[in-house]
């Protein structure tokens, strides 16, 4: 396995997710923290000016610019259509990367905990995510491989790809020390394993680890308008990555009355009540459990 030698930590992808944005400051004053012997580590705000709005984006969801074809369209000419340019010159170029491994830091609304994304089957990626459950065995791992030069994530910049940390609950536009500090010693434990991947350290990694795949997402109920006529459910609330069986209660109307899950499959929330999904009026995703398996 070649070493790893530049690794880059984004956050504020999303500018409205301030605990990426708070911990880079925090990092460049303590530089320690995420020093290693063995790489160097960069760190980027990714989205300046959503931040500097308080906003998700600006023009477009910067954490969707990333593919290849995109990137190399310059009839695409948005504010994060540019900036994902900017960004693939800064750690890329994609097809040739500078930078090996990217962390992007984000946060979500949803009582989520911390989730990790794995979105390669890169053994360095699955590695990762299982040293990180290993040690925090509360950690969900949400597995969703894809061809690195088709992923539209900021990760797919990274030569190894890279992972997605998503942390909550924690409201857009502010900050809350328990989810700051589990986004800081997640960080902290993958900066370790590149470290022991590095000096070629013997990781007793188990085989395979439980996740959940993405299997669709749920729209909120609407009138005719596009209006919203109802609302997550009470019980639904706050019960990420917990079973949803067919006639479960989904959604509560305006005026109280339990809408419930038609589906004929028990599957799993995610994202529950999200408020960066509500520009479209998604209530939920939901997730069937996987097993993920690392290759070696
Ligand atoms: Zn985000």
């Amino acid at each position: 396995m070649p070493s790893i030698k530049h690794v880059a930590i984004t956050g504020g992808t999303h500018g409205n997710e301030l605990t990426g944005v708070y911990l880079l400051k925090h990092w460049r004053n303590n530089p320690v923290q995420v020093c290693r012997d063995s790489f160097a580590t960069e760190l980027h705000l990714a989205n300046p000016k959503a931040h500097g709005h308080n906003r998700r984006y600006l023009d477009q969801d910067l954490n969707r610019q990333f593919n290849w074809p995109d990137l190399n369209d310059h009839a695409l000419c948005g504010y994060e259509q540019n900036r994902a340019k900017s960004l693939n010159t800064l750690l890329g170029p994609k097809d040739e990367p500078r930078v090996d491994f990217v962390l992007d830091l984000h946060t979500t609304t949803a009582n989520m905990g911390v989730t990790l994304v794995v979105k390669s089957d890169d053994p360095l990626v699955t590695g990762m995510a299982f040293y990180v459950k290993q040690r925090l065995p509360e950690v969900t791992l949400f597995h969703e491989p894809s061809e690195r030069m088709d992923d539209n994530f900021l990760i797919s910049l990274g030569r190894r790809h890279g992972l997605l940390i998503e942390v909550g609950p924690v409201p857009q536009g502010l900050l809350r020390w328990d989810i700051y500090h589990q986004t800081e010693t997640v960080v902290g434990h993958c900066l370790d394993y590149l470290e022991a991947v590095n000096r070629g350290e013997a990781l007793e990694l188990p085989a395979e680890m439980p996740g959940f795949r993405f299997v669709q997402k749920v729209q909120l109920p609407e009138n005719e308008r596009g209006e919203l006529i109802a609302m997550v459910h009470p019980n639904l609330q706050d019960a990420d990555y917990q079973p949803i069986a067919p006639g479960d209660a989904l959604f509560m109307t305006l005026d109280g009355q339990t809408l419930p899950y038609e589906g004929e499959e028990t599957l799993y929330g995610a994202f529950i009540n999200e408020a960066a999904y509500y520009d479209r009026h998604v209530g939920l995703s939901l997730m069937r459990p996987c097993t993920i398996k690392r290759s070696v």
